[in-house]
C-alpha cells in the first residue's frame, strides 16, 4: 500500500464532467489499495473571475479580503469533488486550509506555508477514507485566510505530501508532462522523462507555469519526487527530481517565456549611496517581487533605474513608488505593461562558453531588440517586447536543437 497525492488543477475540475472524470481516477488509485490525498485548485477561469469581480469595486482591494474571497473557489471544486466520489460509493472528506490546519505566513495573496499538520487527514486515511484538501490556502498565526499566490496549489500538495511522508506527489494538469518549451506556443517541443529540481527551479521561476516555483523548491528541500501528468489520458509524464549521472546534461534543455511581467522605469534617480535602498524596501514591505534591475551610468550625478516585477503587481507598485516620488527625488516614474521575458535554461551551461552570444544572435537575427539581460548560472533571460515573445521562443528552440525531428 502506498500513500498518494495527487493534486489536480483547474483545467482538470473546470466543470462537473471533468470532477466526474478526476473522480474516477482518484477511486481507481484508491481500489488499486493506495492511500489517497487529493489536492485540488478552484475551477478553470473562477479565481480570475474572483479577482476582476473585486476589482470592479476598486483596483487595489484589501489584502485580507481577497483572500477570503479567492479562497473560496477551492472550496467549491473540493465539495463538489467530495459528493460525486460519495455518489459513487466512496467514503471522502473535503477541507479546507484553515481546517487542517495549513498554517502559513500572515503574507496576504503571497503567504509561505510553514506548518501542515498531519494528525486529521492520517485519521481519515487510516478509517479508509479518500481526503481532499484545498489548495492555495491556509491560516495565519492569527486566524486570518491566507492564499499562496497564482498557481499555488501545487505548492499545497508537495508540502501535504512532505508532511504525511507520502510515495509521491502527482500533478495531473492540461498536458502530459514538461516539455522543452510551451506545447502550446510551439508543436515541435518535446516531451522531457526527468527534469532535475535545480532546472525546474529556474523554468519555474521565468515563466513555466507547468509547475509553480515554490512547490518546485519545496520538494526540493523536503526530497519529494514530483510527478508531472494529464489527467486527460494514461501517457508516461515527467519526474521533477534530484539531479543525476544518468540524466542528459543538455546545454540547453528548455526555452520560457513569462508574459505576466512589467518594467518600472524611474528616470533622474540621485546617484548617491542609499537610493537603492529607499526605492526597493518599501516595495518589498509589499511583497513585491523585484526580478531584474539595471541602473545606468550616472550623467552629473543623475542615474536611471529600471526593474520588472510581476504584472499583476504594477498598480500597487506605482502607487507606492508615486506616494513617495519627492522623499526619493526621482524625476519621473513611468510602467510598461508590453513586455515579456524569454529565457534559456540547462545544467549544461555551467561548463560552455557562447551560450549567451548565441542567444543574442537568435534574436537578432529576427530583429527583436533586446531591452534588459539577466543570467544565472544555468539560465540566460532577455526582456523583449511582448509582441515578440513567441516568435522569439520558437527560434530559440529552432537553434539550440530542441525541436523535435520528425
Ligand atoms: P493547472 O491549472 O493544471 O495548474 P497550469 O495552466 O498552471 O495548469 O499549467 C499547465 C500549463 O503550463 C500548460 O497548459 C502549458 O501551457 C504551460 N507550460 C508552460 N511551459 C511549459 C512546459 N515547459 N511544459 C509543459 N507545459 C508548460
Ligand atoms: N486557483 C489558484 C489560481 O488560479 C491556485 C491554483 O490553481 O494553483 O491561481
Ligand atoms: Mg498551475
Amino acid at each position: 500500500m502506498a500513500l498518494i497525492v495527487q493534486k489536480y488543477g483547474g483545467s482538470s475540475v473546470g466543470n462537473l464532467e471533468r470532477i466526474a472524470n478526476v473522480a474516477r481516477r482518484v477511486a481507481r488509485t484508491y481500489d488499486e489499495g493506495n492511500k489517497v490525498v487529493v489536492v485540488v485548485s478552484a475551477m478553470a477561469g473562477e479565481t480570475d473571475r474572483l479577482i476582476d469581480t473585486a476589482k470592479a469595486i476598486r483596483d487595489t482591494p484589501n489584502e485580507r479580503e481577497m483572500d477570503v474571497l479567492v479562497s473560496t473557489g477551492e472550496q467549491v471544486s473540493m465539495a463538489l469533488l467530495a459528493i460525486t466520489l460519495d455518489s459513487m460509493g466512496y467514503r471522502a472528506k473535503s477541507y479546507c486550509g484553515w481546517q487542517i490546519p495549513i498554517v502559513t505566513t500572515d503574507a496576504y495573496c503571497a503567504a509561505r506555508i510553514e506548518d501542515v499538520r498531519r494528525e486529521k487527514i492520517a485519521a481519515d486515511l487510516d478509517e479508509g477514507r479518500i481526503v481532499i484538501v484545498a489548495g492555495f490556502q491556509g491560516i495565519d498565526c492569527h486566524g486570518n485566510i491566507t492564499t499562496l499566490g497564482r498557481g499555488g496549489s501545487d505548492t499545497s500538495a508537495v508540502a501535504v505530501a512532505a508532511a504525511l511522508k507520502a510515495d509521491r506527489c502527482e500533478i495531473y494538469t492540461d498536458v502530459d508532462g514538461i516539455y522543452t518549451t510551451d506545447p502550446n506556443i510551439t508543436n515541435k517541443a518535446r516531451k522531457l522523462k526527468k527534469v532535475a529540481f535545480e532546472e525546474m527551479l529556474e523554468m519555474a521561476s521565468v515563466g513555466a507555469k507547468v509547475l509553480y516555483i515554490r512547490a518546485v523548491e519545496l520538494g526540493m528541500t523536503q526530497g519529494v519526487p514530483i510527478m508531472v501528468l494529464s489527467s486527460f489520458s494514461d501517457t508516461e509524464g515527467t519526474l521533477v527530481t534530484q539531479e543525476d549521472e544518468n540524466m542528459e546534461k543538455e546545454l540547453v534543455t528548455a526555452v520560457t517565456c513569462s508574459t505576466k511581467e512589467a518594467k518600472i522605469t524611474l528616470s533622474g534617480v540621485p546617484d548617491r549611496p542609499g537610493v537603492a535602498s529607499r526605492i526597493f524596501v518599501p516595495l518589498a514591505e509589499a511583497n513585491i517581487v523585484v526580478d531584474m534591475i539595471i541602473q545606468n551610468a550616472s550623467a552629473d550625478g543623475i542615474a536611471d533605474i529600471s526593474f520588472t516585477i510581476p504584472s499583476a503587481d504594477l498598480s500597487k507598485a506605482l502607487k507606492i513608488l508615486e506616494d513617495a516620488k519627492d522623499f526619493l527625488e526621482v524625476k519621473e516614474i513611468t510602467g510598461a505593461n508590453d513586455i515579456a521575458k524569454v529565457s534559456i535554461i540547462g545544467a549544461g551551461m555551467r561548463s560552455h562558453a557562447g551560450v549567451a552570444a548565441k542567444m543574442f544572435t537568435t534574436l537578432a537575427d529576427e530583429r527583436i531588440n533586446i531591452e534588459m539581460i539577466s543570467t544565472s548560472e544555468i539560465k540566460i533571460s532577455c526582456v523583449i517586447k511582448k509582441k515578440y515573445a513567441e516568435l522569439a521562443v520558437r527560434a530559440l528552440h529552432e537553434n539550440f536543437d530542441l525541436d523535435m525531428k520528425t
